[in-house]
């Protein structure tokens, strides 16, 4: 399970992870191999595969998470929301899981399809919140769950407090860790984490672990964080955008090179205040990840070789 590797001896300074999204075609779904492969020979503590909104779509996450498991030696772990789907299908989509090996869900409710800030409306036969889908999931079989947290507040939450209180309750439902939203201020997090530790120290001790993307492109990171509802903070959009020049992404190499900058700079604090693992959300791209592995001590030979 995650947790489990988690606490095996890493010969580096700190376990590392890395999400993919379901390639739409045949091309993206070659660049995907070529991204696990490269992943593959950095031995990441784990791999996790995104979970879409369309029937097509889903049909082949679930395939291709499938071969991830089987076909390679990385730790998989499928992400599986709530939106559009009954309670059956959810245990058929979980059973799909289970027949290709992976036992390790990240239990998701999910965001409206179309507007991710619209109105959440639930299946007539499905569940409300991601907390149940937790209780669901264990209830059938020896599954290993995570569940979603949000170092700003999840933007449905009326308040921190509430917030906190919700992932609490996700963790006691039997999730086992949390990773978070992509963030851009270190203090976020870590406020999160002594919110969390506050609430329920036990719960606390289970690892949070911090999402982090490097930023290679300005226009990109401005409409992730628009579409998750969190934010850039002033200081990082400042230096990003001096880098790109005149147009969001006039200068792309540079505003590429700062992306990189920075989430070096996190990950170096982060290891610092002693979090389990980092989380890259990779865009199904292994370069700029790479980059951020090896300057932060992560042998990353293996894969340059062969990138
Ligand atoms: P929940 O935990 O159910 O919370 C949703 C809201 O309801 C929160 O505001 C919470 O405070 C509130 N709430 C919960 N319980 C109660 C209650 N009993 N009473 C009142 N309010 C309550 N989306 C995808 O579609 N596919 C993915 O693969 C995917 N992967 C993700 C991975 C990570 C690491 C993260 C951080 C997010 C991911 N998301 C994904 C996005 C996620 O689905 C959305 O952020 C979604 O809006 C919230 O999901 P959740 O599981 O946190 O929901």
């Amino acid at each position: 399970s995650v947790v489990e590797r988690l606490a095996d001896p890493y010969p580096g300074p700190i376990p590392f992870s890395v999400e993919f999204f379901p390639p739409r075609d045949a091309e993206a779904e070659a660049r995907l191999w070529r991204t696990a492969r490269t992943f593959e020979r950095m031995n990441p503590a784990f791999v996790s595969m995104t979970y879409g909104a369309g029937g097509t779509t889903r049909d082949r996450t679930v395939r291709i998470a499938g071969e991830l498991a089987t076909e390679t030696t990385l730790l998989t772990v499928a992400h599986l929301t709530a939106v559009n789907h009954s309670i059956e299908e959810i245990r058929g989509l979980v059973g799909a899981y289970a027949d290709k090996g992976i036992t390790n869900l990240l239990a998701l409710r999910g965001d409206p399809p179309g507007d991710p800030l619209g109105e959440w409306v639930k299946h007539p036969q499905g569940v409300q919140y991601a907390e149940e889908l937790v209780t669901l999931i264990n209830e059938l079989g020896d599954f290993h769950t995570g569940v979603a947290s949000f170092p700003e507040g999840h933007h449905r939450s009326p308040n921190l407090a509430a917030d906190t209180g919700n992932l609490v309750r996700k963790l006691r439902a039997g999730a086992e860790y949390s990773v978070t939203q992509v963030f851009f201020d270190v203090e976020d997090f870590l406020r999160l984490r002594d919110r969390l530790v506050a609430a329920d120290p036990e719960q606390g001790a289970k690892p949070l672990i911090p999402g982090l993307m490097p930023i290679t492109s300005l226009a990109t990171a401005r409409r992730m964080t628009e579409l998750s509802g969190s934010k850039i903070p002033a200081e990082v959009e400042s230096r990003l955008a001096k880098a790109a020049g005149d147009g969001p992404d006039e200068n792309r190499a540079q505003v590429r090179a700062v992306g990189i900058d920075l989430c070096t700079e996190m990950s170096e604090r982060l290891i610092s205040e002693g979090v389990p693992c980092l989380h890259f959300c990779s865009l199904n791209f292994a370069k700029a990840t790479s980059e951020v592995l090896e300057r932060i001590g992560i042998d990353t030979r293996g894969a340059l070789v062969g990138a």
